[in-house]
């Protein structure tokens, strides 16, 4: 309860409304801001926004650090058109000329407000995160961070901003901001703080469905759907049955909520970037068109929703101290990323299968493969867990190739481990009394039911806070799996869960599924992953393939004389091991073909978890749902 009495009390950055904001503007009055959405088919969003500024110089602000991305990615390159004027006079603004992301402007005696027009070029390509492609012919995302600027000196949360939308007619909307009133296109919202603005993107589109989840639960749940066609937006009632689960388990989890409502904005396209992006009251879930009605692509996405419903305790009302940013221009220190993100890839998959997203086999199947994956890691030699969440700013933007020797954003599968590990040992350290169930509650639950809010956090609380739930060096326990170069993955929380990471000669259903969008899998006997046309993804350091020459980019022509398929490659791989002769392959790279030779026996081989029958099933234990499921 120290927590509680000292972070309450002193650290929480609470959105509030309008009232408690009078000192965020010079008049207290709320900036405005209009998006136009009737040109995000073209890839245009328009912005208008009315800023009270006193005469003097004046600099207005664009966020570069954005929340939940951890690093400095707001898309200023993508903002154009912006005038700014007062009374009908245009004014002068200049760059500043170290923060892109800072326009001054010299506000004339007598002016109190300024009128900013600016564009938002929605031409990205669909990678990345938010800044990634987010329209199409008949949806769209308004990420208010990309069209916002606000004066430099004052705290979002102290900031208060009035918000309207308008859409191109037909089009519905989901968002966690309260609507007040509309018109048939345009729809103005509650003034709610900068901060809890930019948590509060807006979707729409014509093809959109909103259902709520476990209507039984206050506050209230909605699963908000936009899609690229209205056959998306129908759901089988198992899929519906899990997500009002996900509601009830995560409640069960986490003995609280932290939101007024919640809404999971699901953007069912092909055209957009694919990811989540968490928000206090809801999130960004951004998947493949057919993601609801087609098992394998439901599979491989099965924990997103349940990874980013975590975060609003996880990361939102929870966050590290290093990750506040009350300006957007505070740079971020993510050293504790594997705690916002390693804790929520644990508890994501817990909840999805709790919920009965995943069966429990599945959550094995996806278990084994993190386990395998980090524990035939090679960059593990040079750098520790520690140091992938310290530059995590540097790693969320690098290639996938090499990755194995980079490491990359491990933090999560390898976090995943850890927290395993923790809520194994507790369990075992208390017979079975409690469990990281307990430490949710504790930590995540703390004031019980609460607005939206962030009580930030340090290492020291998360140690002292395991320490409450079960008394043990947690600090050691956590700091030899964090800065030590550990050769192989942590297998402490599979071990004590009963079971073991074994390698079989055939794919289980999760791989099965990555590979039918992905290409062949080789990774754990030949070294290899291969895109559908035979080009190679990656290489794994240290492999046959690594010694035979293989690089990241090259294409492999043939297999044992054979034109390159990924069914051809399977077999010619799982014929290796009654072969006299080695593999061969043909391979072009960057123009040049060569002949090369691989000398391997060891047929197919794929991560999978055997049972150890000696020691009980915790992992069994751990997945079983809290609450009765209901239809
Ligand atoms: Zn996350």
């Amino acid at each position: 309860m120290r927590l509680k009495a000292t972070l309450l009390a002193s650290l929480a950055f609470i959105f509030s409304c309008t009232a408690s904001h009078a000192q965020g503007t010079p008049t207290g009055q709320p900036i405005t801001v209009s998006v136009d959405m009737t040109d995000a088919p073209r890839k245009l969003l328009h912005a208008h926004l009315t800023i009270p500024v006193q005469p003097g110089e004046v600099t207005l602000l664009y966020p570069k650090w954005i929340p939940g991305e951890h690093e400095p990615s707001g898309p200023i390159e993508n903002l154009a058109g912006l005038v700014i004027t007062a009374n009908g006079q245009t004014l002068t603004w200049v760059r500043d000329s170290i923060n892109m992301c800072a326009f001054h402007v010299q506000v004339p005696a007598g002016v109190t407000v300024l009128d900013v027009h600016d564009d938002f070029l929605a031409t990205a390509a669909a990678t990345g995160f938010s800044a990634g492609a987010s329209t199409s012919d008949n949806l769209g995302m308004i990420s208010w961070n990309e069209v916002m600027l606000y004066p430099q000196g004052k705290v979002a949360a102290d900031i208060p901003v009035t918000a309207s939308v308008t859409l191109p007619a037909g089009w519905q909307y989901g968002t966690a901001l309260t609507p007040t009133s509309h018109t048939a296109t345009t729809t103005n919202f509650a003034t709610v703080s900068l901060e809890q603005l930019i948590d509060s993107p807006v979707l729409s589109g014509r093809y959109f469905k909103e259902i709520a989840l476990a209507p039984e639960v206050t506050p209230k749940h909605y699963l908000d759907m936009a899609a690229a066609g209205p056959e998306d937006l129908e759901l089988r009632p198992e899929t519906v049955t899990a997500f009002n689960n996900l509601v009830r388990e995560a409640g069960a989890l986490y003995a609280s909520r932290h939101y007024t409502s919640y809404h999971f904005l699901v953007t069912l396209s092909d055209q957009v970037a694919h990811f989540g992006l968490e928000h206090h009251q809801s999130s960004d879930d951004r998947v493949r068109e057919k993601t609801f009605l087609q098992p394998d692509l439901l599979l491989l996405e099965g924990d997103l929703l349940p990874h980013e419903f975590t975060h609003s305790w996880n990361g939102k009302y929870r966050r590290p101290a290093g990750l506040l940013s009350p300006d957007y221009q505070t740079p971020m220190k993510d050293d504790l990323l594997w705690v916002y993100e390693g804790l929520t890839e644990y508890l994501g998959g817990v909840l999805a299968t709790r919920s009965g997203i995943w069966t429990q086999e599945q959550y094995h199947e996806e278990l084994a493969d993190v386990a395998a994956m980090m524990d035939q890691r090679p960059g593990r030699t040079w750098r520790n867990l520690q140091d992938t969440a310290t530059a995590a700013q540097t790693l969320y933007v690098s290639s996938n190739q090499w990755d194995n020797w980079r490491r990359s954003v491990d933090f999560y599968p390898e976090g995943e481990l850890i927290w395993l590990d923790v809520d194994t040992t507790i369990r075992q350290l208390s017979q079975g009394k409690r469990s990281i169930d307990d430490f949710c509650a504790r930590f995540h639950g703390l004031g019980g039911n609460t607005a939206p809010m962030v009580v930030p956090y340090t290492f020291d609380d998360v140690v002292s806070n395991l320490n409450a739930v079960q008394p043990y060096d947690w600090a050691s326990f956590l700091h030899a799996r964090l800065d030590d170069k550990l050769p192989n993955a942590p297998m402490g929380g599979i071990e004590h869960g009963g079971y073991k990471l074994i390698y079989l000669d055939r794919p289980n259903q999760m791989t099965q599924a990555s590979e039918s969008l992905n290409g062949a899998n080789a990774w754990y006997s030949l070294g290899l992953l291969v895109d559908p046309k035979g080009k190679v993804r990656d290489v794994r350091v240290g492999s046959v393939a690594d010694k035979a020459g293989f690089g990241p980019g090259m294409k492999i022509v043939a297999v044992n004389g054979r034109a390159y398929t990924a069914d051809i490659l399977h077999d010619a791989i799982r014929d290796t091991k009654s072969s006299t002769t080695p593999m061969q392959m043909i391979v072009e790279n960057t123009g040049y073909f060569r002949v090369v030779n691989l000398n391997y026996q060891g047929g197919e081989r794929y991560p999978a978890l055997e049972r150890v029958s000696s020691t009980p099933d915790l992992l069994d234990e751990i997945l079983t749902p809290r609450t009765q499921p209901t239809k």
